[in-house]
């Protein structure tokens, strides 16, 4: 995802551009949206751009081997969390990790992907979709490892609403002292 695939908000790209350019990225950003209008898109072409080997005044190049790998949501250093819920035969304790693989897949199709597209996705149906407490354990772990070859390490969390409060509580002091570029929204 580049900037250029985000439809529109020429401030938002050219404030995080910036953020680059002065080198004072925030360990932690929010994204807030209004529905539809691609909050989680602009967060992967961020993330794209900061890790980009060859990155513009306006964009990453979308060629060289972290964009491929970002683009795809393939990266070893780009993390997701997101609503899980049980399901029978795929997630059988409602861990992201045990869907992320049709997340990956959602958001390839669907990058302005929103909560009712996500549960239609997955069949999460009327059960009650959260980031559950142990995910917060998954990702305090994953954040306090080097990145593998990035130059963030990038953790995005999709929903952040969503999040139980006790995983909120333990996710505060990394929030606020984080390793590595943390979004969140
Ligand atoms: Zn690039």
């Amino acid at each position: 995802m580049q900037f250029k695939d985000v439809v529109g908000q020429p401030e938002v790209k050219q404030r995080l551009v910036q953020m680059v350019k002065e080198n004072r990225i925030s360990h932690a950003l929010l994204f807030s949206e209004l529905p539809g209008s691609g909050g989680l898109a602009m967060a992967l072409a961020f993330a794209q751009y900061i890790n980009c080997e060859n990155q513009n005044d306006i964009d990453s190049c979308g060629e060289c081997p972290s964009c491929r790998k970002i683009s795809k949501l393939v990266h070893p250093d780009l993390h997701f969390s997101f609503p899980a819920a049980k399901i029978d035969k795929k997630a059988k304790n409602g861990w992201c990790s045990e869907l992320l693989p049709d997340f990956r897949e959602a958001v390839l199709q669907m990058p302005y992907l929103q909560l009712n597209d996500w549960y239609n996705f997955v069949g999460v149906e009327n059960k009650q979709a959260i980031i559950r407490e142990e995910e917060s354990d998954v990702i305090i772990h994953n954040l306090s490892l080097k990145a593998y070859e990035a130059k963030y390490k990038v953790h995005i969390m999709w929903q952040a609403d969503k999040l139980n409060t006790t995983a909120a509580n333990k996710l505060l002091k990394i929030i606020e002292e984080p390793p590595i570029t943390l979004c969140l929204f």
